[in-house]
């Protein structure tokens, strides 16, 4: 029979399953450009309304990582597993700046491509690309290289991997269909599987900065990607972590990588981060037979961490980039400080009870942190530190946080958007948690 985009999309409108036939062929339409734009946002919209089952999602997936590149490790013959940790974003994470060289430190291979700043949220990538002379876009030998030397390297994403999924979501973004789960699930799981892992854990992030609206929908979405990523060769686990408030007390590109030098040579570990970094690494190693069960992998992890293994791991890796080599012994002279440092004071006194984590991540971009187009150039320098959290006690006046600024108008301002941002009142919130859930890929122990 032949097949027809408009016939494809009009089924789905109607509400079918797509075949495994189908779907190739209008990726592979997508991918060629014989598929035009008005069919890619049809299709996107259709399936945002008429859903997908697991075997179309798994299609999907599958078709859209090979539309490109998979990369390969096994000439390598490295001698652990290949292994990466997503997150869906947020606000100060800076988890993958430590995640990598921890997991290294224990014996796993990370080949990690990541992301740019998205909307509120921070990208990796521009992390990265706060330190002097890192190269965030090597060849791929260079990257395979460099993975096989440190056991991990962290790169932007490269035009050749799952180059459908970079058309799809650039239509997606700009016709109301970015918030469909199938359409997640396949655009970040054919990304991941043409990176060629074995193992992939996934961060899906709850509250008031996260991507996805509800913990239902979070929680959806991160059993979606379980199942669709073991189903298509990639084992897979989830956590659902908080994002009510930023990860950690720094927002901003330089400020999270000096918070992340601190954190691996044991200047300073906060709490939150800490419980996120070792429960996502952990899943890691026990996905990857690197330990027997969660209490092992957190064993192995502190020892890591505390031998001064992962730090080593981390500037090997920058250094290997072609980064400073004393980036951890020298921060500040590499990293660029705002020349504006101002306090933002409490209003009141009381409890710190909430916070719009999403007005805090649009504040470190209005300070110029990030973008508001994709041709945006950003001021690693800039960004917010010492942040309180919520449930601690503070006085009127005393600071809620330090903005970090280029100018004392754009410090006015954030100062102003960070105070309208928490809500303090006269009694303690009850505890809250970071790590919500855990959804194991089947057959992994707890
Ligand atoms: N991140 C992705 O890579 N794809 C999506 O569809 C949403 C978030």
């Amino acid at each position: 029979m032949t097949l027809l985009p408009q016939e494809i999309i009009r089924r789905k409108r109607d509400g079918a399953a797509l075949s495994r036939a189908e779907i190739e062929f209008f990726v592979r339409g997508i991918t060629d450009g014989s598929v035009s734009e008005g069919q890619v946002a049809a299709f996107a919209m259709a399936v945002y309304f008429k859903d997908m089952v697991m075997e179309e999602r798994v299609a999907l997936t599958l078709a859209m990582r090979d539309s490109g590149q998979v990369l390969e490790w096994r000439s390598l013959d490295l001698p652990g597993p290949v292994m990466d940790k997503h997150s869906t974003g947020g606000v100060g994470d800076v988890v993958s700046l430590l995640l990598g060289p921890m997991i290294a430190a224990c014996g796993g291979f990370v080949p990690m491509i990541s992301g740019r700043g998205l909307g509120h949220t921070g990208g990796t990538l521009d992390k990265f690309d706060a330190i002097p002379g890192y190269c965030s876009t090597p060849d791929i030998e260079k990257f395979r290289q460099v993975v096989k030397a440190v056991g991990v390297a962290i790169i932007g994403q490269t035009a050749q991997l799952a180059p459908a999924d970079k058309r799809v979501y650039a239509i997606r973004d700009v016709t109301a269909t970015v918030e469909s789960v199938p359409m997640i699930t396949s655009s970040i799981l054919s990304k991941k599987l043409s990176a060629g892992l074995d193992f992939l854990v996934m961060d899906v992030k709850v509250g008031s900065g996260a991507f996805m609206p509800s913990y239902e929908k979070s929680l959806e979405l991160a059993n979606s990607i379980v199942s669709v990523g073991t189903d298509a060769g990639l084992p897979t686990a989830a956590l659902l972590t908080d994002m009510n408030e930023s990860l950690s007390p720094s927002a901003g590109n330089a400020l999270e990588v000096r918070l992340a030098l601190n954190y691996l040579s044991g200047r300073a570990r906060p709490a939150r981060l800490h419980e996120v970094t070792m429960a996502l690494c952990a899943e890691m190693l026990l996905l990857g037979g690197l330990a027997d069960s969660l209490e092992h992998a957190r064993a192995r992890l502190q020892a890591a961490l505390d031998g001064g293994a992962a730090a080593e791991r981390f500037a090997r890796m920058v250094s290997a980039l072609g980064g400073p080599a004393d980036l951890l012994e020298r921060p500040d002279a590499y990293l660029e400080a705002a020349p504006v440092l101002q306090p933002v004071a409490a209003q009141r006194s009381g409890f710190l009870q909430r916070c719009d984590c999403r007005s805090l991540g649009l504040t470190v971009l209005g300070l110029g942190g990030g973008r508001s187009r994709p041709t945006d150039t950003i001021d690693f320098a800039v960004g917010l530190s010492e942040l309180v959290q919520i449930g601690d006690q503070v006085e009127a006046g005393q600071p809620l946080a330090m903005v970090h600024a280029r100018t004392a108008a754009a410090a006015a301002q954030a100062a102003r958007e960070l105070q309208s941002a928490y809500q303090i009142g006269d009694t303690a919130p009850p505890a809250g948690t970071a790590v919500y859930t855990r959804i194991g890929s089947a057959g992994a122990k707890a």
